[in-house]
């Protein structure tokens, strides 16, 4: 017999492979010569077939039929990949049970395996509604699930070689576009350098003293850096947002803007909830004594800003964001507070960065 031949011949009775790795360890499976998948797929099924159980009989049903019918490896494969899958053991065991009964190949067991599974677990119908998949750096997704009419009437709509700029049309129907549209401000971030020194803070404008001594208002810095950008924040790197400009009129909200420029997504750990529809948290909470100034203020997403451990005093849950060297962080609750500023209110003195590690 060729190698091939010996391979093929050797898959044939499944159960009695299975039957000889019971009670082995992929160790000692390995050791007799068995690639280490090999080894766990051989051991996934003798788990499931040999090991003791409180359906025993059914067990024994399953090993007895897939003897019988001398289903091969990988059929033995198939039918434990679908029945580990089952809601509930009974479930798995009836399953491995048919499916070891039935006479099929790998292929048509895994066809009927599949269809049988279905019917155990049958799939929840989609609640309708229209739901935003955001990833950091790749394409978003809008996905709306609703009766079969509005949907087949919305893709009726598309231009099937353009359906991107007829989503876009659909939006924002020709000629209305302009005025419904809403409209875009940007808001640059200057970034000040780090021994800047801001001498007066206080009032609607700030003055800035350069490293080279000279004194600058920041609309004079704002000026001098930048050609009309519409909306400018100065962020320091130490004290976060200090002040913000605008180029155009803008009525209110300028709390909210500073704090998106900030942070443009919520600041917990991968978390990307753009700034747009964030809250604005009080770092320290207001009923703890936190003001509403910039320095306590961050983006936070409705979620975070729910479970944020509001409260300094009591134990730590999830952790909480806090304003660490100028730049709002998280701080897990594991964290070693007394190390780190406990009110974000207190006076943050510009320090020198830590030296390169
Ligand atoms: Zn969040």
């Amino acid at each position: 017999m060729t190698a091939l031949q010996t391979y093929l011949a050797a898959l044939a009775p499944g159960i009695d492979i299975v039957a000889g790795c019971a009670g082995m360890s992929e160790d000692q499976l390995c050791a007799a010569g068995a690639p280490n998948k090999t080894a766990r797929t051989l051991l996934t099924l003798a788990d499931a077939l040999f090991a003791p159980t409180s359906f025993s009989r059914l067990q024994r049903q399953a090993v007895n039929a897939a003897r019988e019918r001398a289903h091969p490896l990988p059929t033995l494969e198939v039918i434990e990949r679908y029945a580990a899958r089952a809601k509930t053991k009974r479930d798995a065991w009836r399953l491995r049970v048919e499916l070891c009964r039935t006479a099929a190949d790998t292929d048509e067991m895994e066809k009927l395996a599949r269809k049988k599974l279905r019917e155990l677990n049958p799939p929840t119908p989609p609640r309708p509604g229209v739901r935003i998949r955001r990833r950091k750096d790749a394409p978003w997704t809008l996905a709306i699930t609703g009766p079969s009419s509005l949907i087949a009437d919305l893709e009726s709509s598309l231009d099937e070689d353009a359906p991107l700029d007829s989503v876009a049309a659909l939006f924002s129907p020709s000629g209305a576009a302009p005025a419904t549209r809403p409209t875009i401000t940007t808001n640059a971030i200057i970034t000040l350098d780090e021994l800047d020194r801001i001498i007066d803070g206080d009032g609607e404008e700030i003055t800035i003293q350069l490293t080279d001594g000279a004194r600058l208002t920041g609309a004079e810095l704002v000026s001098r850096t930048l050609a009309e950008r519409g909306l400018i924040t100065l962020v320091h790197p130490y004290e976060g947002a200090v002040n913000l400009y605008r180029t155009e009129r803008m009525a209110s909200e300028k709390q909210r803007l500073m704090a998106a420029a900030e942070n443009p997504v919520c600041p917990w750990p991968a978390c990307n909830y753009p700034a747009d529809k964030c809250q604005v948290h009080h770092l320290q909470a207001w009923r703890h004594g936190g003001e509403t100034n910039m320095s306590n203020l961050a983006t936070c997403c409705p979620y975070h800003n729910g479970v944020n451990d509001d409260d300094p005093n009591a134990p730590p849950v999830r952790g909480r964001l806090v304003r660490r060297r100028g730049r709002v962080v998280w701080q897990p609750p594991w964290a070693d507070t007394a190390a780190s500023p406990s009110s974000p209110n207190e006076p943050v003195q510009p320090t020198p960065p830590d030296p390169p590690h």
